[in-house]
This record gives C-alpha cells, sequence and structure tokens, in this order.
C-alpha cells in the first residue's frame, strides 16, 4: 500500500446526456402518446427494438411504425443495490429484461416490487413514465 494520501474530490457533478433521437423521434412521441411502437423495416420486414435508424438486418432505412403492446414476461433481472454515479439519487432498484408476446426482448427497470417478488415468468406490464426533466421513458410494472 502506498503512503499516499488518496484524492478525494467532494464537487457535485451535473451529468447531461445528449441522446440523438431524429429518425427514431416517433418512438419518443408516441412513449408520450401512451404507444409502445417500434420500427419495422419495409425491405425485409425485420422487426427490432429498440427502434433503430438503419435496419439491422438489410441496411436499408426505410421503416413503419408497428405497435408492441405492453405486455411482457419477466425472463430474468437484477437487483442494484450499490447505485452507479448517475442513480446516486435512487434507492436500490431492479432492472429485467422481459419479452414482448413479439419475442422481442425489452430492458427496463421493474417498479413496485422488491427482488424477493419477482419470479422468472411471471406477467408484466410496460408503463409510461417521465423524469424530472420531462423525458418519456417506459418501466415494467407486475401484471
Ligand atoms: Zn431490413
Amino acid at each position: 500500500m502506498s503512503d499516499d494520501p488518496a484524492l478525494h474530490s467532494r464537487r457535485p457533478l451535473t451529468l447531461r446526456f445528449d441522446i440523438p433521437i431524429s429518425r427514431t423521434r416517433e418512438f419518443w412521441d408516441g412513449l408520450r402518446d401512451g404507444r409502445f411502437i417500434t420500427t419495422k423495416c419495409k425491405n425485409c420486414g425485420n422487426v427490432s427494438f429498440p427502434p433503430q435508424a438503419d435496419c439491422p438486418n438489410c441496411m436499408k432505412g426505410e421503416f413503419e411504425w408497428v405497435d408492441l403492446g405492453r405486455d411482457a414476461k419477466l425472463l430474468t433481472f437484477t437487483y442494484v443495490q450499490v447505485t452507479p454515479a448517475s442513480f446516486v439519487e435512487n434507492d436500490p432498484y431492479i432492472i429485467a429484461i422481459g419479452e414482448l408476446a413479439k419475442g422481442l426482448k425489452v430492458l427496463a427497470w421493474l417498479e413496485g416490487i422488491g427482488p424477493e417478488d419477482a419470479k422468472l415468468g411471471m406477467a408484466m406490464r410496460i408503463e409510461f413514465r417521465a423524469s424530472k426533466e420531462g423525458n418519456p421513458y417506459y418501466v415494467f410494472v407486475k401484471a
């Protein structure tokens, strides 16, 4: 172990994330309107989640929007007790992967229950939220 004293910073940090959404804007507007939608490639029919700016299958960029519904089943989850810096204001939380009826997988927080009540295969529903900055996002809740 070194005899050098450790350096500490006690300054609050502000994190800012700029996420380009110009080609997936419809998805974010859909969340605000209570719709959970994603991109379906007009060329090859590939449906992806999250919505894509270019098709990961054929690389074309022409899409239609399809409704995914809001029902999912719990595939797996993790309980985060030591929160990362960007979520330091949050209580411990559950991050889950849910499978939608169409087979697509979605990553989101699972709200409203503790890890002892999260059961693999249980029915969940997607609900919409807004961040304190007013940005829409989605979570799972137990159905
Ligand atoms: Zn395609």
